[in-house]
């Protein structure tokens, strides 16, 4: 299971930025063609954040199901690319959109990898008050991914404290789910972080930027930060 922020969509802007959607597109292809089963799971920011609008008087649930549409247009993006490669592609969302995408189907997503698809679930869990972490957890637990792959803009691991205001942080290879909560280190959301620490499931933290990192991960070298029980 890759997660993919809006973020890296964006390429730091509002929007989309069809070159870097491209080079992502890529790399996933890279990692497909070598008989890698996955999934990504694709978030919102690069358009819309619900506590955001919700800061600027907009109403929270509303606010958050545009968030949850923000995250399709990336979905069908990533799609378009991902065919200019010759990989097969299935979009599930979980706001039910026939015209664009199939519904959410657990059992049909597995099928989909089975058969050498990657498999973009959008529309995030299709309730306010969620985030795209936490789905990606759910959703790796729920089709049995074996770990959940969060690619960071800008940061590559996990630091024994935030790199960018204590420049004494070093980065860990490795850091158990426990540590993190102690330390306090927020790597993914915390709802996110308890589905993947009460089941067991690990992640692997690692930046985006170097070359083929994205393919890399998903062939499983272990660049990054394993998070682990
Ligand atoms: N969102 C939501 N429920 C979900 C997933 C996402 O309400 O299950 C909304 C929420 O407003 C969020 C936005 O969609 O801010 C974009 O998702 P997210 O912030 O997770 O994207 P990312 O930070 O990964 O780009």
């Amino acid at each position: 299971m890759l997660k993919l922020s809006g973020e890296v969509f964006g390429g730091g802007k509002i929007g989309l930025d069809p070159d870097v959607v491209r080079g992502v597109a890529e790399q996933i292809a890279a990692a497909a063609n070598n008989g890698v089963q996955i999934a990504i799971v694709v978030g919102g920011g690069n358009f819309f954040r619900g506590a955001e609008l919700q800061q600027r008087g907009m109403d929270r649930t509303r606010a958050d199901y545009m968030g949850m549409l923000g995250t399709v247009m990336n979905c069908l993006a990533l799609q378009d690319f991902l065919e200019k490669e010759d990989i097969d592609t299935r979009v599930q969302t979980a706001i039910t959109m026939g015209q664009v995408a199939e519904p959410y189907i657990p059992r049909r997503a597995m099928r989909h990898l089975e058969k050498g698809r990657v498999v973009i679930f959008g529309a995030g869990a299709g309730m306010p008050f969620f985030s795209t972490d936490t789905v990606s957890a759910q959703r790796a637990l729920e089709i049995r991914c074996d770990i959940v792959l969060i690619a960071k803009n800008g940061v590559d691991g996990v630091y024994t404290a935030d790199p960018k205001v204590d420049p004494t942080a070093t980065k860990l290879d490795a850091v158990t789910f426990a540590d993190a909560l102690a330390k306090n280190l927020r790597i993914v959301d915390a709802a996110a972080f308890s589905l993947c620490m009460d089941n067991d499931l690990p992640m692997r933290v690692f930046g985006m930027q170097g070359p083929g990192n994205i393919t890399r991960a998903l062939q499983g070298e272990k660049i990054g930060t394993l998070v682990s029980a």
